[in-house]
């Protein structure tokens, strides 16, 4: 069924667990994500950019059509609305929730700006997500990983301020593969936990660690954005087969199966199957 962000988080931060958000912008991986879910009894956000999604108009109805018909509970999530066209485009194109993105704006900026949209949204029944700090790049870690982390105080007066469902925080992690380890702030995640009233949300879980991760799950994060990994599963699921002949065919359900399976490695670790 298609749900709304709060439908999914607010009992994932009740009981202590996360939920993966997996990047997707194909029909096939769409399928393999809700399988996912299914076959693990667990429920699922499937993330669309607009930028890795310039269809999305066309394939956003698609994709919920394909949730609601799934027996498990599925967000369509807008990742990273960098506009207000683009956060109404998805508005109009059947997401259940809008992450609005102003991080690197001022934070009065930020505030006015996920406010309408807050508005707008729940005028018509919708979830926001929006990002306090700023999460960077992997490629850049050495600088992106160690400024712009979230501010306790800032976070709980910005939620309180622009009445976002979610917020998405910067403790270390980045988007894409990194250069460098990973060094995620925990201390810091149990403060954000304490101060902000609604569900967290960590970008650039993929190559993060397993162990990391989990951690993450049990002590605070309850959305937990992938991309990176699960489409270096699927191809790996792919280069080192026997694709002569006929077995050309099996070029997009080999990419559905490594993808499913990474996803369903990441539904143990964020502790939600069966939820
Ligand atoms: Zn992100």
């Amino acid at each position: 069924m298609l749900v709304t962000l709060n439908e999914i988080l607010t009992k994932a931060k009740a009981e202590g667990y996360a939920v993966p958000a997996t990047n997707v912008d194909h029909d096939h991986n769409v399928r393999a994500a809700i399988e996912a879910a299914e076959e693990m009894n667990s429920p699922l956000i499937l993330n669309m950019t607009p930028t890795a999604n310039p269809d999305m108009e066309f394939f956003g109805p698609i994709a919920a059509e394909m949730a609601r018909r799934s027996s498990q509970q599925i967000c369509l999530n807008l990742d990273h609305g960098k506009t207000f066209e683009q956060c109404l485009l998805g508005v109009r194109s059947g997401f259940t929730n809008i992450m609005i993105d102003r991080s690197t704006l001022p934070f009065e900026e930020n505030v006015k700006q996920v406010k309408e949209m807050v508005d707008i949204c729940h005028a018509l029944g919708l979830t926001v997500e929006g990002e306090l700090g700023h999460v960077g790049m992997g490629d850049n870690y050495a600088v992106d990983g160690n400024q712009a982390l979230t501010d306790v105080k800032e976070a709980a007066a910005f939620v309180e301020q622009t009445g976002v469902d979610a917020l998405a925080v910067a403790i270390g992690t980045a988007h894409g593969a990194y250069k460098g380890v990973p060094k995620i702030r925990f201390e810091l995640l149990h403060e954000l936990r304490d101060a902000v009233p609604v569900p967290l949300v960590l970008h650039g879980g993929s190559g993060s660690g397993d162990e990391n991760l989990a951690r993450c799950a049990k002590e605070g994060i309850n959305k937990l954005n992938l991309s990176n990994d699960l489409k270096r599963a699927a191809i790996e699921n792919l280069v080192n087969r026997d694709l002569s002949g006929n077995a050309v065919y099996q070029l997009y359900p080999l990419l559905a199966e490594g993808f499913k399976n990474k996803i369903k490695h990441y539904i143990g670790i964020c502790g939600c199957a069966g939820k």
